[in-house]
């Protein structure tokens, strides 16, 4: 990442109330190996250093200021992409168990290589690390598996609309969990779409916390949605149909 790259990032995370600094070399790496990658595997849309630091980096770091993420809280990305928001969280908070969700191969393998490159794993063959997880699948079929219901929080961003996230999320939550969904402006209209979702899923709208991105000034809003009552066996239903026939 060029000087410019890095004080952007600086004063981006200043703007978030953190402190980057100590994290500066992690996200350097990180970017080198996202733009290496991009150019094999088209992972992300974003090519300009500073999009990446703005619209990656510091909106994935806008997760860290809702305080929910600060100790031992088992967390699930779902759809992580190559590593957003889940990444940059477990840079900034190291001791989060994390467990990263994603149906494309390729995409989960890169993130994998990145935990590795920044110390964030073992080495390849080293032992398994409790404290970082991959799982290569689609959200509708782990969520039957034994991953059900064995999360303190989970994250999403750029998935899917709200009724048909709430159906990949709130399974994987523990009664009393926290998803929180990663939107822009208009997700109100999305919101009016899923008091049905949640009220068959066991949740409920805790709170919609608006935030504007350092720099670029666009728009963000994290959704908090409180995971109130165990999921009926039934939900997720199968791969796709959540997508197909959204709860509404
Ligand atoms: N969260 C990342 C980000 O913000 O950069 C990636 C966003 S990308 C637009 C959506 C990702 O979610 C894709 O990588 C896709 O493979 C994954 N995804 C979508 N639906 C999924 C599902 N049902 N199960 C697992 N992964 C899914």
């Amino acid at each position: 990442m060029s000087p410019e790259g890095k004080a952007l990032l600086l004063e981006g995370g200043r703007a978030l109330g953190l402190d980057l600094s100590p994290h500066l070399e992690a996200f350097s790496r990180y970017y080198a190996l996202l733009k290496e990658a991009n150019r094999r595997l088209n992972l992300t849309a974003l090519e300009e250093e500073k999009e990446v630091v703005v619209k990656h980096f510091l909106d994935a770091l806008t997760l860290v200021p809702t305080g929910l993420f600060e100790g031992e809280e088992a967390t699930l990305d779902l759809g992580t992409g190559a590593g957003f928001p889940g990444l940059p969280l477990k840079i900034l908070r190291p001791r989060l168990p994390l467990t990263l969700l994603e149906a494309t191969r390729k995409k989960l393998d890169f993130t994998r290589e990145v935990a590795e490159a920044l110390g964030l794993i073992p080495p390849h063959g080293g032992p398994q690390d409790a404290g970082m997880r991959f799982l290569w699948g689609r959200a509708e079929e782990l969520a039957h598996t034994r991953e059900r219901e064995a999360y303190d929080r989970v994250v999403a961003r750029a998935v899917a609309p709200m009724p048909v996230l709430l159906e990949l999320a709130l399974p994987f939550l523990r009664p009393g969990g926290v998803f929180v969904a990663q939107k822009g402006p208009r997700v109100e209209e999305e919101l009016a779409a899923s008091r049905k979702a949640l009220e068959v899923l066991g949740g409920r709208l805790l709170q919609v916390h608006a935030l504007t991105l350092p720099f670029s000034g666009e728009e963000r809003r994290l959704v908090l949605v409180e995971k109130t009552a165990p999921t009926p066996p039934a939900y997720p239903r199968r791969p796709g149909v959540p997508e197909r026939k959204p709860l509404s």
